[in-house]
């Protein structure tokens, strides 16, 4: 099946744009493909200016939260006597989630140029990219490419010299998904056991070393030199009045071409999937998140549903980190809910008891349900440790586990019923219960 005409066009590659380029992760080809000309820009303005334009842009986070970028630069305190830092969060970690590894494997310059002018922008003489563990490849491509930039002098003191000095120090974590969370991560760079710390203060006033500190998520700060670049009219024109710009959504399981699409924000799963070729063939949607496990999963009556903050929200979703994770009719989604609960129970950290008690007795009625062994009283249990979840967690991690079990059980309960009558066949054997 061939997409239409009218959602090619929603295909915006900004940040991907260079990604089939040969060698695009080299200084020479990014320099060649208008590569640090953001950052020259950048330079000549007031970094009071680039905040705002930032604002203009209506740019918001890509982390997830998508929480208004400038705005939280507009936290900083300024002449505060206090160094300011800028962590970028590269512990990419949401289950299906894959849009910050390739975009640091094939344009790690992109990031670095974000870096710069975002560092010049908010006042702060050094930053780090705290990428996840597992991703060495992606580490090696960066910590190159930030080698190649300290050698042109984008990096270093006195850059292209303009007197600002900016340090970048790219920190591989050790593959905990509690480290994606911001203050949790802070931590870990400092040292520390990484555990989430109360907010407020949040750390724009309080964070590395208690000092004023932007968080911000990779395809985030990547953003920043096209922004520079292409101007505020020019970004807004794609996406909706409150989610501006492009954003890239990947696409896991049952599509024939899965991987990242850049499209305007607000573009549809139906448009989605016809870009990527459509359903495997003998394959019917049947459930699908709409940024990942944290986000409470949609059906096929959602297939119109505009991919972007608000509309998502409105449907009792998130638009999360944009993970679309596809799954069929012969995809049970009883299943899947315990493979996401089993992975929230292994990466709590521990800290508060309603996360990590809720996730583990989750994951054993999960378990008894799909050994054959549930009960109907399961199914409120699982609800009741839901509501003693959200809200009451330290963190999102402990919010975003309800997310699986409350949409799974509100879209699907006849599945959950079908294994405790006996209808559907046992997927777990019951052998696995011993000592649950
Ligand atoms: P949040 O809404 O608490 O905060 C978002 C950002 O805004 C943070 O940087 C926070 O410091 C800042 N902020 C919020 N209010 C502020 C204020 N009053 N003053 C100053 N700063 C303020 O969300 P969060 O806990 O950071 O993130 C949760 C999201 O993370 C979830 O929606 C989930 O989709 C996402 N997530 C992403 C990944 C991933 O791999 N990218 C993994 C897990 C979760
Ligand atoms: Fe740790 Fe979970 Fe509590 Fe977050 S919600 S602090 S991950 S135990």
């Amino acid at each position: 099946m061939s997409p239409s005409q009218d959602v090619l066009n929603k295909l915006t590659p900004v940040l991907t744009k260079r990604w089939l380029s040969p060698d695009a992760w080299r200084i020479n080809t990014y320099e060649k493909l208008d590569g640090y000309q953001g950052l020259k820009k950048a330079l000549k303005a007031h970094p009071d200016d680039l905040i705002q334009l930032v604002k203009d842009s209506g740019l918001r986070g890509r982390g997830g939260a998508g929480f208004p970028t400038g705005l939280k630069w507009s936290f900083i305190p300024q002449n505060d006597g206090k160094p300011h830092y800028l962590v970028v969060n590269a512990d990419e970690g949401e289950p299906g989630t894959c849009k910050d590894l390739p975009l640091m494997m094939n344009d790690p310059h992109s990031l670095i140029e974000g870096v710069i002018i975002t560092c010049y922008a908010i006042r702060a003489e050094r930053a780090y990219i705290y990428i996840r563990g597992e991703a060495v490849h992606a580490a090696r491509r960066l910590r190159n490419a930030v080698a190649e930039a300290y050698a042109r002098g984008y990096l270093g003191r006195n850059i292209l010299g303009t007197g600002l000095n900016v340090e970048l120090v790219v920190h591989s974590g050790a593959g905990a998904y509690i480290c994606g969370e911001e203050t949790a991560l802070l931590d870990s760079l400092e040292g520390f056991r990484g555990q989430p710390r109360l907010k407020p203060p949040f750390p724009a006033t309080h964070g590395l070393y208690s000092s004023p500190t932007v968080v911000n998520n990779v395809g985030t700060i990547a953003s920043v030199p096209y922004i520079v670049l292409g101007g505020v009219d020019w970004w807004r024109q794609m996406g909706t009045e409150k989610s501006s710009g492009p954003m890239i959504y990947s696409l896991s399981g049952r599509v024939v071409n899965p991987g990242q699409y850049e499209c305007t924000m607000g573009i549809t799963l139906r448009e989605l999937l016809e870009l990527a070729g459509g359903m495997q063939p003998g394959h019917e949607l049947k459930f699908w998140t709409p940024g990942g496990s944290s986000t409470p999963m949609f059906t096929a009556e959602h297939l119109d549903v505009p991919l972007d903050f608000d509309s998502v929200a409105a449907q009792g979703s998130m638009l999360g980190t944009t993970a679309t994770q596809i799954f069929s009719d012969q995809d049970c989604p009883v299943y899947a809910t315990y493979r996401w609960i089993e992975f929230y129970a292994h990466e709590s950290c521990g800290k508060c008891t309603p996360c990590r008690e809720g996730n583990y007795w989750m994951v054993r009625i999960l378990r008894r349900i799909l050994s054959g062994q549930g009960t109907h009283d399961d199914l409120d249990t699982l609800l009741d440790a839901c509501d003693n979840l959200l809200g009451r967690s330290f963190c999102a991690l402990g919010d975003g586990a309800t997310s699986p079990v409350t949409s799974s059980i509100k879209y699907f309960k006849q599945d959950y019923l079908d294994y405790i009558e006996g209808r559907t066949k046992p997927l777990l054997d019951a052998r696995e219960l011993v000592g649950a």
